[in-house]
């Protein structure tokens, strides 16, 4: 886990907000309000570990299920198929890619086997859904999850119904942020003007290929496991606009002019 799996960090009070901005983000914008961000019309969210607290760990039960699904395919003991699906992790962007490209399985049964997971860790906030909600435009959520996974997640945060879509692997023909293609794909699927949009995401990685595009960048700086890992370009962070440790503060703080 990242470096601050250990501290308490949700809900984040506003005093603290204000100082994790102001250590972490010396060359970056000041927090934004919505005058700052009038142009956007298109609100893009990843889905674990953004929309919802990354405490829940919900990658923990996953990551659990995908070591099985490799040790079952291959005939190998837990430790190996840990070892093989680490290096696939490293090597391909996600576990999927590498089983495919070495072992040609079939996408939607893995997928459904490694979604096939317990959703009792997370809960509702009000507020996040409330702030969602009076987002101006339109919110989509992209993810290198699968839809059916999404909805479910969705429904156990109530936030169901406040999306337009659910941008997952299977429409991104299984290549995962941060290649690029799926970010195209999305844009070109759903009309976004990458240049009128903002993209918010736990994992700072994957939000290089958005920057690129044009997109305002937000980055969950929330502990997240590979939360903080930029790839194997990045040696500066210029493709983050703004840095939040939590997503209902920082949303929060857009209505507050
Ligand atoms: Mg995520």
């Amino acid at each position: 886990m990242g470096p601050f799996k250990e501290e308490p960090i949700y809900p984040v009070p506003a005093s603290r907000y204000g100082d994790v901005m102001d250590k972490s983000s010396t060359s970056r914008a000041p927090f934004p309000t919505l005058s700052t961000l009038a142009h956007v019309e298109s609100w893009i969210f990843d889905l674990d570990n953004t929309l919802y607290p990354p405490e829940a760990d919900l990658f923990a039960l996953m990551d659990v299920r995908m070591t099985g699904y490799i040790a079952h395919l291959l005939n190998l003991p837990l430790e190996e198929a840990r070892v093989l699906q680490k290096g696939w992790f490293r090597d391909h962007g996600n576990t999927l890619s590498g089983l495919m490209h070495h072992h040609d399985i079939d996408p939607c049964d893995f997928l459904a086997h490694v979604h096939d997971i317990a959703l009792d860790r997370l809960s509702p906030d009000p507020v996040l859904r409330d702030m969602i909600e009076r987002l101006p435009g339109r919110r989509l959520i992209y993810t290198n999850g699968d839809a059916d996974y999404a909805g479910r997640v969705l429904e156990r945060l109530e936030l169901t119904g406040l999306f337009e879509c659910v941008h997952d692997i299977h429409a991104c023909a299984y290549v995962p942020k941060p290649q690029p293609p799926g970010y195209a794909t999305l844009c070109a699927a759903y009309a976004v003007d990458p240049t009128r949009a903002t993209f918010f995401e736990d994992m700072a990685r994957n939000l290089a290929p958005a920057k690129a595009l044009g997109m305002t960048t937000v980055w969950l700086n929330n502990g997240s496991e590979w939360g903080a890992d930029i790839g194997t370009e990045g040696s500066h962070r210029d493709f983050i606009d703004y840095e939040t440790p939590a997503l209902a503060p920082f949303l929060t703080a857009l209505f507050k002019e």
